[in-house]
């Protein structure tokens, strides 16, 4: 399940809201909502996870 409003799955365990969406012809008319949608992913977990690769690269040898 696809949340409607972040574009996140929604994990077993979550609190989500299903809605019926009227009207729509889409194929899929039962859309998802988190109840409290989570923060998206953002660069700085990855950019910390680079730099600590980094750290533990050997440094150049002289
Ligand atoms: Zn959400």
């Amino acid at each position: 399940m696809i949340c409607k409003c972040c574009d996140q799955s929604i994990q077993p365990g979550e609190t989500y809201t299903a809605q019926i969406e009227h009207g729509g012809s889409c194929a899929q008319p039962t859309v998802y909502l988190h109840d409290s949608c989570p923060p998206p992913p953002t660069r700085t977990m990855l950019r910390s996870r680079l730099s600590e690769q980094l750290r533990r690269a050997p440094l150049r040898p002289h």
